[in-house]
C-alpha cells in the first residue's frame, strides 16, 4: 500500500457509529489501522457495537456516549473521548436525523431538533477536536453531508437545509484550520440503504425512483462508502481542502 494511504497507529473518532453509515466507515478506519472510539447516545448499543467491532476486526475499540446535541454533553464527552484515545487524528462528524412533514405543517421543535443534530453538532465536536489537531499542526475532519445538500426533495426541508449548512460549515472551518495543517471536507452519500432509509427501501414507489434517478442504477451500500472516506481522512488528500466529495453513484451529476 502506498504510504499515502497509510493510517496505521491513528486514532478517529466517528460519530453516530453505533450503526449504519458510522459503524461502516468505523470499520474501515478500524481495518486501516486505526484506533476507533464508537459514538452515540445509547451506551448499550454502542459497547455491544465496540465489542462486535473488536471482535471482527482484533482492533482496539473504544465506546463513548454523548448527546451531540448537548453543547455540556459535547465539552464533557470529547474530553472523556481524549482520555481514552489520548488524541484524536481523524474526527468524522456522522451522527444525523431526518424527520419527513410538508414544510408548511413542520413542527418547530422538530426542525429545531434535525439542525441542533445535522448542522449545530459537527460545529460544536469540531470546536472540541480541532483545538488538538491545531496544537499538533494536523489533522483531518470528515463531515457527513448528504446528496440533499446540493438537491431539495419535498418533506425534508430541514434536513436539506442542515446538509446544505454542513458544506459552508465544512468551508468555514477549513478557512481557519487549513493554515494549521487541517483538512476539513464533506463526504456527501447518496441514498444508502441503512435503518434510517428501511421505510423508503421498502416503498416501492420511492425505491424505483431512487434506481432510476440514479445513473449506476442502484441503492449504495456502506462498503461504497469506506474507500472515499479513507482517501479523506488519510494523507492522500493533504492538499483537498474545504471541498464535497459526493458519492452517489451519479444522481447530482445529472438531471
Ligand atoms: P442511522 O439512523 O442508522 O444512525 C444514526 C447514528 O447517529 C446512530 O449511531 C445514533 O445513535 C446517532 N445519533 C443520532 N442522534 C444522536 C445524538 N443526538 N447524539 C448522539 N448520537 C446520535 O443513520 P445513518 O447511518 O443512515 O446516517 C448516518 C449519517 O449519514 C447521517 O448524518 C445521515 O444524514 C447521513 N446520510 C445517510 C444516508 C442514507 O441513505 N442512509 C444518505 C446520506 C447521508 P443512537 O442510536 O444512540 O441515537
Amino acid at each position: 500500500m502506498s504510504a499515502a494511504f497509510d493510517l496505521t497507529g491513528r486514532h478517529a473518532l466517528v460519530t453516530g457509529s453505533s450503526r449504519g453509515v458510522g459503524y461502516a466507515l468505523a470499520t474501515g478506519l478500524a481495518q486501516a489501522g486505526c484506533r476507533v472510539a464508537l459514538h452515540g447516545q445509547d451506551r448499550t448499543r454502542v459497547r455491544e457495537a465496540a465489542a462486535r467491532l473488536a471482535d471482527q476486526t482484533g482492533a482496539q475499540v473504544d465506546a463513548v456516549s454523548f448527546d451531540v446535541t448537548s453543547p455540556d454533553q459535547v465539552r464533557v464527552g470529547v474530553a472523556e473521548t481524549l482520555d481514552v484515545l489520548g488524541q484524536i487524528d481523524i474526527l468524522v462528524n456522522n451522527a444525523g436525523i431526518q424527520r419527513r412533514h410538508p414544510v408548511l405543517q413542520f413542527p418547530t421543535a422538530e426542525w429545531d431538533q434535525v439542525l441542533a443534530t445535522n448542522l449545530t453538532a459537527p460545529f460544536l465536536v469540531a470546536q472540541r477536536v480541532a483545538a488538538g489537531m491545531v496544537e499538533r499542526g494536523g489533522g483531518k475532519i470528515i463531515n457527513i453531508g448528504s446528496v440533499q445538500s446540493g438537491l431539495a426533495r419535498p418533506t425534508i426541508t430541514p434536513y436539506a437545509a442542515s446538509k446544505g449548512g454542513v458544506v459552508m460549515l465544512t468551508k468555514g472551518l477549513c478557512a481557519e484550520l487549513g493554515g494549521s495543517g487541517v483538512q476539513v471536507n464533506t463526504l456527501a452519500p447518496g441514498y444508502i440503504h441503512t435503518e434510517m432509509t428501511q421505510a423508503l427501501v421498502d416503498d416501492t414507489s420511492f425505491n424505483s425512483w431512487v434506481v432510476g434517478r440514479t445513473p449506476a442504477a442502484r441503492w449504495g451500500s456502506v462498503a461504497d462508502l469506506v474507500g472515499p472516506l479513507l482517501f479523506l481522512a488519510s494523507p492522500a488528500s493533504d492538499f483537498v481542502n474545504g471541498q464535497t466529495l459526493f458519492v452517489d453513484g451519479g444522481m447530482t451529476a445529472v438531471v
